[in-house]
C-alpha cells in the first residue's frame, strides 16, 4: 500500500501549545481583567464577513485589501472574506444591529485574524489580536481613556519597560487633504528614487510611503513635510487635549510626526506602542481615531476611536510564565484503588480544588510527577486505605503524612490552599501593602 502523506499545516499558521499557550492565555486573561476596570463590554464577532465590509471601509488601495485578504466565493456565490481586522466588522455590527441607541459604546473583543503575509517571527497568516473600540464618542477624552487602557494593559503584563507610545495626529479631513497634497508634491520630486511599491503608492495611497520599510524610501520619507504646518486650529486644539489628558494621567508618550496608520479611515489621533525587542515586528499595539469609517459603510457620521494589539507579539515580550500549579495529586496503588481514585478526584474538584490522578508507572514515578505538577499534597490510596475508608494525605512541601477521612482531607487541603494564597500575597508585597492601605482608608 502506498504510504499515506500526512497533511501539513497551512503556512503561517501556528499550533499554540505549552509555554506559548501559557503566554497567550496570560495576555488574554490580563486583557479581560483590565477591560473590566475600564467598563468595556465584551463582544463576539463573526470570523467572516461579506468582502464589501473590508473593501469599502479599509479602502481598495491599502495593503490589507489589495494584497492580504483571504477572500472566496461561498457555495451560494457570495464573496466572503476571513476578517483581517476587527474594526470594520464591529462597525458593520454597530449599523446592522442599530447599536446607535447605545452610543457611546465601549466594546472589546479578541480572536483570530487572517492576512496573506510573508510569514516570519511575529508575523503570521493566522494571528490573534486584542481589540478595544469606543464608538460614538467624538471627544478627546475617549482617545485618552483608550490610551490609558492600553498603557495599563502593558503595565499589568509587566512589559512596559522598553515600550514607547508614539503619538501623532492626522488632523481632520481638511488638514489631512492639505498634507496629502504637500506629500504628493514632495514624493513626485523624488519619484525616480522611490521603490517600485512606493511609486505605486504615490498615485494610490501616498501617506503609506511614510511608513515604508524599504531602505531606499527612508531618506525621502524622513525628509517629507510634517503635518503640523497643515493642521487646522480645531485639529491642533484636539491634539492638545489628547496630550494634556495623557500628561494628567501620567501616560508617557513621544511625538512621531511621521507616524501614519495603514488604513485609510483614520483621522486625528494615531498611535503605536513600539518596542525594539522584536526586530522588524516591533509594533505591539496600534490604533487611532477613525471618524470616517462608519460613513464609508453607509451609516451616519459617527466618531470612533480604537486600538488592536497582537497577542503573539505581546506574549513574546512576557517574562517566563509559569503554568498554573496543580493543587492536589491523587495517587492510587493497585487496580481497586484506581476506581476509588476517580471518585476521590471528582470529590476534590467539586470542592473547587484542581486535582489530577497519577495512576501509571512505579510509585516513585507517580510521586515525582505529583511534585513536578506543583501539587501541595498527594492523596495516596492503597489496599489498606480502601479497607479503612481513610486515605494517606502527604504534604509535599514538608513530607508530613497522615491517615485522614475525606472530610479531614478537604479541611487540610483548604488550609494549605489558604496558606499558599498568603504566601503568594507576601511575595507580592507591593500589592498587599496597597490593599492594606486601602483598607485603612475605609475605616
Ligand atoms: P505591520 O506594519 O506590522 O504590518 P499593521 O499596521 O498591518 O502592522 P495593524 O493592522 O495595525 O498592523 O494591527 C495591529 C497589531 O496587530 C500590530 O501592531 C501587530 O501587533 C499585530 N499584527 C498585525 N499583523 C500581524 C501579523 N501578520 N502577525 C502577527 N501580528 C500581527
Ligand atoms: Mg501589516
Amino acid at each position: 500500500m502506498a504510504k499515506i502523506q500526512t497533511p501539513q499545516p497551512v503556512r503561517g499558521t501556528q499550533d499554540i501549545f505549552g509555554e506559548d499557550q501559557e503566554r497567550f492565555q496570560h495576555v488574554v486573561e490580563t486583557f479581560e481583567f483590565v477591560r473590566r476596570l475600564y467598563g468595556f463590554k465584551g463582544v463576539q464577532m463573526p470570523v467572516f464577513e461579506p468582502t464589501a465590509v473590508f473593501a469599502r471601509s479599509l479602502g481598495e488601495t491599502t495593503d490589507v485589501v489589495s494584497k492580504e485578504m483571504y477572500s472566496f466565493e461561498d457555495r451560494g456565490g457570495d464573496s466572503l472574506t476571513l476578517r483581517p481586522e476587527f474594526t470594520a466588522g464591529i462597525s458593520r455590527a454597530f449599523l446592522t444591529n442599530g447599536w446607535q441607541q447605545h452610543a457611546p459604546m465601549k466594546l472589546s473583543t479578541h480572536g483570530p485574524l487572517f492576512r496573506y503575509e510573508r510569514p516570519q517571527k511575529g508575523r503570521y497568516r493566522q494571528f490573534h489580536q486584542l481589540d478595544a473600540e469606543i464608538i460614538g464618542a467624538g471627544e478627546a477624552a475617549a482617545d485618552v481613556e483608550l490610551l490609558c487602557f492600553a498603557d495599563q494593559l502593558l503595565n499589568e503584563l509587566g512589559i512596559s519597560d522598553g515600550v514607547t507610545l508614539q503619538l501623532n495626529t492626522l488632523g481632520d479631513a481638511e488638514s489631512r487633504d492639505a498634507w496629502r497634497d504637500a506629500l504628493v508634491d514632495h514624493f513626485r520630486a523624488h519619484k525616480a528614487d522611490l521603490s517600485k511599491d512606493s511609486q505605486d503608492r504615490l498615485e494610490r495611497n501616498p501617506l503609506r510611503i511614510l511608513d515604508s520599510k524599504e531602505r531606499q524610501d527612508r531618506p525621502i520619507a524622513d525628509s517629507a513635510p510634517e503635518i503640523d504646518a497643515y493642521l487646522s486650529d480645531e485639529a491642533q486644539e484636539f491634539f492638545a487635549q489628547v496630550t494634556e489628558g495623557l500628561d494628567a494621567c501620567g501616560v508617557a508618550w513621544t511625538r512621531n510626526s511621521r507616524l501614519v496608520r495603514g488604513l485609510d479611515y483614520y483621522r486625528h489621533t494615531a498611535f503605536e506602542f513600539v518596542t525594539d525587542r522584536l526586530g522588524a515586528q516591533g509594533t505591539v499595539l496600534a490604533g487611532g481615531r477613525y471618524d470616517g469609517l462608519i460613513e464609508s459603510l453607509g451609516g451616519p457620521a459617527t466618531p470612533a476611536v480604537g486600538w488592536a494589539a497582537g497577542i503573539e507579539r505581546l506574549g513574546m515580550l512576557l517574562d517566563d510564565v509559569a503554568p498554573e500549579p496543580l493543587e492536589l495529586a491523587v495517587v492510587p496503588m493497585g487496580d481497586a484503588a484506581t476506581t476509588k481514585a476517580l471518585s476521590v478526584a471528582n470529590e476534590l474538584r467539586n470542592f473547587d480544588f484542581s486535582s489530577e490522578i497519577f495512576g501509571s508507572g512505579k510509585f516513585k514515578k507517580r510521586m515525582a510527577r505529583s511534585n513536578q505538577a506543583g501539587a501541595l499534597a498527594a492523596i495516596i490510596i492503597g489496599e489498606d486505605e480502601l479497607a479503612s475508608g481513610k486515605v494517606q494525605f502527604k504534604n509535599l512541601a514538608t513530607g508530613e503524612q497522615s491517615e485522614l477521612t475525606m472530610d479531614e482531607v478537604i479541611e487540610q487541603a483548604r488550609e494549605l490552599q489558604l496558606a499558599k494564597v498568603f504566601d503568594d500575597a507576601d511575595s507580592n508585597s507591593e500589592r498587599l501593602d496597597s490593599a492594606i492601605e486601602a483598607l485603612g482608608d475605609l475605616d
